[in-house]
């Protein structure tokens, strides 16, 4: 008897409304009180996408294979930076600067890629600056790499101190794609691979700034600058070098179990977009 007093008997139940402030993840649009099973007032966007989250399985599936691309990439110039490492002594010049040429240049497209503005999403455009930030950085390292090319085949004090100078500024482009990778890491969801991007920023950041702090002291005491320089170089070499070794080789794990993470994060989006899915 109780059951047909019910207000909403069984066959039609309450309509479920959204009860709390969400907003629509494709243009940003209020949902509040808006029905589950709908679509968004302003754009279309099914109301179950933006309850999902950011998850980059419900991304546009375009833009996450840039990001699986931009990674690729990165592995690809890693391997071309050992190789210029292990023969950096005995090739010849021509040869070091064009490779190191075609490693800044595939750098620069993985850089460009990745900071790709992501489509309709409007909350992912909040992180507007650091985005803008490392795409200014990897124009400042392509001229670096560039520079430092140029000076391998005609070396030049002035390029020299103007390459090691253009480093230090390249160096916040490291800073700033770690951050980068660890927030697509956190949509991926990965909160390890998120953490231990951070630990990377970090980490090989310092590493890198001791070596470049090196080079430049190396080039002043060239020059017949103080002995306490050279005994100041010697100091710092050994940890500088290990710190180097120890995180590049930690990236490249990170960047591998990145690559394969966002391969499925951007097959998940495709499938997502073909068949949008109900809540
Ligand atoms: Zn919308």
């Amino acid at each position: 008897m109780s059951e047909e007093l019910s207000p909403f008997p069984p066959d039609h139940p309450a309509p479920a409304v959204i009860e709390t402030q969400t907003f629509c993840s494709s243009c940003g649009y209020n949902l509040h009180l808006a029905p589950l099973d709908g679509k968004c007032p302003e754009c279309g966007t099914d109301v179950a996408r933006s309850l999902q989250g950011d998850r980059l399985a419900n991304a546009d599936p375009q833009w996450v294979a840039k990001l699986r691309t931009a990674v690729t990439l990165m592995l690809v110039n890693a391997l071309l930076t050992f190789i210029v490492s292990l023969f950096v002594s005995s090739a010849p010049r021509s040869a070091i600067a064009l490779v190191s040429a075609v490693a800044g240049t595939v750098t620069f497209a993985a850089m460009w890629l990745l900071t790709t503005p992501e489509p309709k999403a409007w909350r992912a455009e909040q992180t507007l600056t650091i985005r803008m930030a490392l795409r200014i950085c990897a124009v400042v390292n392509f001229a670096a790499t560039l520079i430092g090319a140029a000076n391998v085949v005609a070396p030049n004090l002035t390029l020299a101190l103007l390459t090691d100078s253009l480093q230090i500024l390249g160096l916040a482009s490291f800073w700033l794609f770690f951050l980068f990778l660890s927030r697509i890491a956190r949509r991926i969801p990965s909160p390890s691979l998120s953490t231990q991007c951070k630990i990377i920023m970090w980490g090989f950041t310092a590493s890198m700034f001791l070596v470049i702090v090196m080079l430049i002291a190396r080039a002043a005491a060239a020059r017949g600058a103080a002995p306490a320089l050279s005994q100041a170089i010697a100091v710092f070499a050994c940890p500088a070098a290990l710190g180097i070794l120890v995180f590049a080789i930690w990236m490249l794990i990170v960047l591998l179990r990145l690559r394969t993470a966002l391969a499925t994060a951007a097959a998940q989006a495709q499938q997502n977009a073909a068949a949008p899915q109900p809540l």
